[in-house]
């Protein structure tokens, strides 16, 4: 079996306790909190300097909070936020106004609800504090990739943005703060056993089920096809599911080249379930009538499927046995509307 070249694996450079991705404002508060508390962070940023434009120019009263969290306070730092107390108006070039939003007031915490402030001078300011904490370090100009999971925690596969070895972090918890910006990858790999001779698809009792107690549980050998096939998946390293350069066929290939892969061509993932009024009208005709009265609440038997969340609702006297799929038109149009709301 082909494996992926081992000297193409990066090995583990860095441990942390915490890994955060993105050095925005909210990857740089988190690394304060807890590289105050002792705790050794590395934190990855693509970009090599901090972003010289302000992008959020408005923060509310509980962003006020978190700065005062790290003693910055918005009334110690005036020149960078300052508080809006009135109405704020949007209008058209013809002086009509579009939209008035109530900007006044103070939140529970007692700070502004409204303040306007300069992205880049903040950074600046909670720059310079990360820059005391000795058990925090950045890495800038690091683009963050694939992430994986472990017993102990999680591994960030991380490259250098000019040219360089990738490298991985081991960390306990890793932390996106990327600003919603980065494009993750997941990936799975499902094997199923589906053998023509239903001899072979036979399958071991639960145990303990129904079965008396001392019961030996039931057993059966396992098949051959499907123990190779588990032992081959079983090599699979979490980081080959999202490696962008080996695609699904590779994969497929590679563990399976010797017995022979067939592909089939691709369909649509669509959002669909089988379930339908008739099937679930027909379903009711099958309980006894005392079984359906029991099922009665506020007038009409609610049946919601537990794959889809499709909610279906009868009047008690649509489901009888022998008029199982009737609906009153009273009871559709009840539903339509309770859709609708
Ligand atoms: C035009 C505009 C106006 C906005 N106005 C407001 C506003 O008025 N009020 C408001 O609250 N918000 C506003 N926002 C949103 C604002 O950007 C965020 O509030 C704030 O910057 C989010 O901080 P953050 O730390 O979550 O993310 P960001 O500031 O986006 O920081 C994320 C960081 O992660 C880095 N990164 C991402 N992926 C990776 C990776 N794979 N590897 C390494 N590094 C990575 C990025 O380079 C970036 O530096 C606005 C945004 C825009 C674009």
């Amino acid at each position: 079996m082909t494996t992926l070249d081992e000297s193409r694996r990066p090995k583990d450079a860095l441990t942390a306790d915490v890994a955060i991705i993105g050095f925005g404002p909210v990857g740089k508060l988190l690394a304060i909190h807890l590289g105050r508390r002792g705790h050794a962070v590395v934190v990855v940023e693509r970009e090599l300097g901090r972003y010289p434009l302000p992008r959020a120019v408005t923060h509310c009263s509980d962003f006020a909070r978190i700065l005062q969290s790290v003693g910055l306070s918005p009334d110690t730092i005036p020149e960078i936020t300052e508080p809006y107390d009135d109405m704020y108006v949007w209008r058209n070039g013809e002086g009509e106004t579009l939209l008035e939003v109530d900007w006044t007031g103070r939140g529970e915490s007692s700070w502004h609800n409204t303040y306007f402030f300069h992205q880049p001078s903040l950074e600046e300011r909670l720059d310079a504090l990360v820059a005391e904490l000795p058990s925090v370090r950045v890495l800038r100009g690091h683009e963050a990739g694939a992430l994986t999971q472990n017993g102990e925690g999680a591994v960030v596969h991380i490259r250098p943005n000019a040219a360089g070895e990738e490298t991985r972090i081991s960390a306990a918890w890793v932390v996106g703060a990327d600003g919603a910006r980065q494009h993750w990858r997941a990936g799975g790999l499902v094997l199923q056993f589906l053998p023509r001779d239903p001899k072979r698809a036979q399958q071991a009792d639960l145990d303990p089920g129904d079965a008396p107690e001392g019961v030996e549980p039931h057993s059966l050998p396992v098949d051959d096809a499907w123990r190779e096939g588990r032992s081959l998946v079983a090599t699979v390293q979490d980081d080959e599911l999202i490696d962008p350069t080996v695609s699904s066929e590779r994969l497929l290939y590679q563990l399976f080249h010797q017995r022979g892969v067939r592909v089939f061509r691709s369909r649509k993932l669509i959002a669909e379930c089988s379930c339908s009024r008739e099937g679930v009208a027909a379903m009711l005709g099958n309980f006894s009538q005392d079984d359906r009265d029991h099922m009665v609440e506020n007038g009409v038997i609610t049946v919601t499927c537990e794959f889809c969340s499709a909610t279906y609702v009868f009047h008690p006297s649509d489901v009888a046995s022998d008029v199982a799929s009737d609906v009153t038109s009273d009871v559709a149009s009840e539903e339509a509307s309770r859709a609708e709301s």
